[in-house]
């Protein structure tokens, strides 16, 4: 027991160095985070309006746009806790799409909003729209509206390097798994693999930590958060297996606003074609060791 814990201290030890030399102090410049020079920049469209989304027409009026993401999903949605800057994948595609809406870079609110309260979030009006590794699903879909997908992410476990056992999800019987609360892998889990012994925390980074104080056995959600986690800490954490899970990545949007759904439809289909999806991509996502892919057709669903 006491050789667990004290390994245990070490495992805490190197994450905090890990993360202390994420954080891009003086002389120890991230560890292949995003580099805001390689960043595209996003053409405002001055010109826009759009009055029938009540949606757009009241953040037009505050002056700026409040937009729900994550803050600890490394190359997704980060937030450097020094600075308070928003980073990553799904934080280029909520700047890219105010601009499109008009924004300007630095008319937009991020706010950190967990997976189990972004339906609440919207519907409450607490945000304009929601950017962060959001599946689109048919049961949402009654509670929210989605734009996209941008991105085609699939279900996958991350367990400790030295791991040989867990290689799937068929695997997991006995085995501490832990996911978000309010997740679709939570969900999965629960549902096809019940022998798991199935934990939930408020976000993946608490799961990171706790599968590497061996409170845990694996970490389990989409392939592109759990890559994310393991660039940073290479020699610690490996995603094991096949993603076993498809998770098509939508913009959250109050429900029943079409008019702004639709416009951010538009506005992704044209940021894939002048080049800003594959560069934003390939400047944060792309440094988990993700090629850049051919983003999924977007789905415009007749209003529902
Ligand atoms: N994409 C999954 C979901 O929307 C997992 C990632 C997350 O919790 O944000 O539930």
């Amino acid at each position: 027991m006491l050789r667990t814990k004290n390994l245990a201290a070490v495992l805490a030890g190197v994450l905090l160095a890990v993360l202390a030399a994420g954080c891009g102090r003086e002389g120890s410049p991230p560890v292949k985070g995003p580099k805001a020079g390689a960043l595209p920049r996003y053409t405002v469209d001055t010109d826009f309006r759009l009055p029938e989304s009540k949606t757009w027409v009241e953040a037009e009026k505050r002056g700026y746009l409040v937009v729900g993401a994550k803050e600890d999903q490394p190359y997704l949605g980060e937030k450097d806790p020094a600075t308070g800057v928003y980073s990553g994948f799904d934080i280029e595609i909520a700047r890219m799409m105010a601009a499109s809406l008009g924004f300007e870079p630095d008319t937009i609110s991020f706010r950190t909003i967990a997976s189990a309260n972004r339906e609440t979030a919207l519907q409450n009006g607490q945000i304009d729209y929601y950017v962060g590794t959001y599946t689109i699903n048919d049961m949402r879909k009654k509670l929210v509206g989605f734009a996209g997908p941008y991105y085609m992410a699939g279900q996958g476990l991350l367990v400790r390097s030295d791991e040989n056992d867990i290689k799937g999800p068929q695997d997991l019987a006995g085995k501490t798994v832990c996911s978000a609360a309010g997740s679709t892998p939570y969900q999965r889990i629960a549902a096809d693999y019940p022998d798991a012994d199935l934990v939930a925390y408020d976000t993946y980074s608490i799961c990171v930590d706790n599968l590497l104080t061996f409170q845990v056995d694996a970490v389990t959600t989409d392939d592109a958060i759990l890559l994310g986690f393991a660039a940073k800490a290479p020699d610690e954490m490996k995603v094991v297996g096949k993603p076993f899970s498809e998770e098509p990545y939508g913009i959250g949007v109050p429900r029943g606003d079409n008019a702004l759904r639709l416009a951010l439809d538009d506005a992704l289909e044209a940021n894939e074609k002048n080049g800003n999806w594959k560069k934003a991509f390939e400047a944060t996502l792309g440094l988990s060791g993700v090629p850049a892919p051919t983003p999924p057709p977007i789905d415009r669903y007749p209003a529902n």
